[in-house]
């Protein structure tokens, strides 16, 4: 997608150790003309799946999901916490995801009540790195029963290998930019 190519070419910087800081429009201020673009090719490329419900992870995944959802009619949309609190209550399912950039393994949960074998679900997230975030989204919509559709990425780093594992596990991917490449502070994008 080149209008988010550009912008992470404009705005995103390079830290250490394969992270790619996008705060300025995507994880801390959000540009929601943006978002909607990015709600938009999602559904270019998710046209015909019938949607039912949208995943994501919280906090990033929530704000990108919510204004994609306006782009396939609306459908609700679920996030999985990192925490037990007590709005949480009722059966649950459970997943371990490790975090590359918090470097801590935790529990994702989702209630029971909200997804099901009726559904088709689309999973939505901001990044893909080693892929430990989607593959526990994957996890838990197979505990549901519920199709997955496949997964939209905003941006993924394909040298961190998590594609791959997205993949080898049977799930369709659709990532909008794909860097190659943070070497020397320097945005790659692959071809
Ligand atoms: P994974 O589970 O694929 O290793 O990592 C995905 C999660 O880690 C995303 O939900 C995102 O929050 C965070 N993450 C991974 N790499 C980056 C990065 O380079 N920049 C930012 N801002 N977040 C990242």
């Amino acid at each position: 997608m080149e209008l988010l190519k550009q912008r992470i070419l404009r705005d995103g910087q390079v830290k250490e150790g394969g992270v790619l800081k996008v705060d300025s429009f995507l994880n801390h201020q959000m540009d929601v003309t943006l978002l909607n673009e990015i709600g938009r090719e999602f559904r270019r490329r998710f046209d015909g799946a019938a949607i039912t419900k949208i995943v994501t992870i919280e906090a990033s995944g929530i704000g990108i999901a919510a204004i994609a959802a306006q782009h396939f009619g609306s459908v609700p949309v679920i996030f999985a916490k990192k925490t037990r609190s007590r709005n949480l209550d009722g059966a649950l399912y459970t997943a371990k995801v490790h975090s590359f950039t918090k470097d801590i393994t935790y529990d994702v949960q989702l209630s029971k009540k909200f997804l099901g074998p009726q559904d088709t679900v689309l999973i939505l997230d901001d990044f893909l790195a080693r892929g430990q975030a989607l593959l526990g989204l994957i996890d838990i919509v197979r505990q549901a029963g519920a199709q997955c559709a496949g997964c939209g990425i905003v941006i993924e780093k394909q040298q961190q290998g998590g594609g791959a594992l997205v993949r080898a596990a049977g799930v369709r991917l659709e990532s909008l930019a794909v860097i190659a490449s943070l070497e020397n502070g320097t945005v790659t994008f692959a071809q």
